[in-house]
């Protein structure tokens, strides 16, 4: 697994950079290859544009080797530009893509798809190679598995668990809902899988962004523009979506701007807040899929668990819609933020965007 057909589809690996070193490839030899260059832009834009750096099939060690040094240039390339919401887009793409890969393997490895669970479902789960790639995984990423005899999955150590699991938002992963023996965690297959996927990230988004020296910087500057340019492209499509036509974004309450743009920057949302501004922006006229593509930048973004939730709150089939929680609850869960002057004279949020709406009306009448 130390070969270069390997490493630079989990180019993170702490494997990856010793093969680098290894191999005595310098910073000036990353810089003077325009292939690698060329790679690494396209893995930063792919990242912008689709949320996922889909590993390619790999047929020579040259190229290999390139696929490899790109991943440093594109981390140079994503610290240059110095942009939160970028470093998180691009970290979570590389997980993802690696993630993918990871399923594909092990899937061909088992021969076909065994019972698994939620993102890792149809995981093989057999003793052979599978469970090595796995294994070697886990181990380079620092966490420590027991692997359990047949197909029964894994045991992890609680603390790596919760420290993997704080961004998984669904209730199974909750540690209340799990099988706890000794302070280890037991974990299907599949699920252990989608906990690498997590692991990868932190390990992708550690030191970013590097502290990369202004000459270089300078000497990227075609590319770095060409990435400005795809960024803003993405930012601006994510502005028009929130400002539907249902939705006039410059009378929402200063909590629902805060928790709009965690969920524009990929922040992590807690669940309080989520359900807040979903309920909020359905009550102010937006509708479902509006509201659905304002989830996408979320790092556990998952459409089909998300179109479930928003419908739910939406009462599209119960009938019953929800509404957002008052401002005394919005306080109690730690999400009213920023308030201003007219949340003095309100109770509730959506009064807050009646009233602003109100007086914008006979601003504009007045005018
Ligand atoms: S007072 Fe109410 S409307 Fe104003 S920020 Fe707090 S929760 Fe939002």
């Amino acid at each position: 697994m130390l070969e270069p057909g390997f490493l630079c589809l989990y180019p993170f690996l702490s494997a990856a950079s010793g093969y680098v070193n290894k191999a005595g490839l310098t910073l000036e030899d990353l810089i003077s290859s325009a292939s690698a260059r060329m790679r690494a832009k396209e893995r930063v834009i792919e990242a912008i544009r689709t949320g996922i750096i889909v590993r390619p099939v790999i047929t020579h060690d040259a190229q290999a080797q390139m696929e490899l040094l790109s991943y440093p240039f594109a981390r140079i390339l994503v610290s240059c530009i110095h942009d939160s919401y970028l470093i998180r887009r691009y970290a979570l793409a590389e997980a993802k893509g690696a993630h993918k890969r990871l399923l594909e393997d092990l899937s061909a490895t088992a021969g076909g798809m065994s019972s698994g669970a939620g993102a890792g479902a149809g995981v093989g789960t057999g003793t052979g190679t599978g469970r090595v790639l796995i294994h070697e995984l886990a181990e380079d990423l620092g966490i420590h598995a027991e692997f359990l005899p047949h197909r029964s999955g894994v045991r992890v150590h609680f603390t790596d668990y919760l420290r993997l699991s704080v961004n998984l938002r669904d209730r199974r992963w909750k540690l209340v809902n799990r099988s706890m023996v000794r302070g280890k965690v037991r974990l299907e297959m599949g699920e252990f899988v989608r906990i690498i996927q997590e692991a990868m990230y932190e390990r992708i988004v550690k030191d970013l962004p590097l502290d990369v020296p202004a000459e270089i910087c300078d000497s990227l500057k075609e590319h770095i523009e060409h990435i400005k340019n795809e960024l803003a492209l993405r930012r601006n499509k994510h502005e028009e979506l929130r400002g539907p036509s249902g939705g006039d974004t410059g009378a929402f309450p200063p909590c629902m701007i805060h928790i709009l743009n965690n969920l524009r920057e990929g922040v992590n949302v807690p669940h309080s807040a989520r359900f807040a501004v979903t309920a909020f922006l359905l009550n102010a006229g937006l509708s479902v899929d509006e509201v659905i593509e304002l989830y996408r930048n979320s790092p556990d973004f998952d459409e089909a668990r998300t179109r479930y939730q928003v419908e739910h709150i939406a009462g599209t089939k119960s009938g019953t819609r929800y509404t957002a929680p008052s401002c005394a609850t919005m306080r109690t869960y730690g999400n009213c933020v920023g308030k201003d002057e007219l949340c003095e004279k309100i109770s509730h949020p959506l009064s807050y965007y009646r009233l602003k709406i109100r007086s914008k009306l006979k601003q504009g009448e007045k005018k």
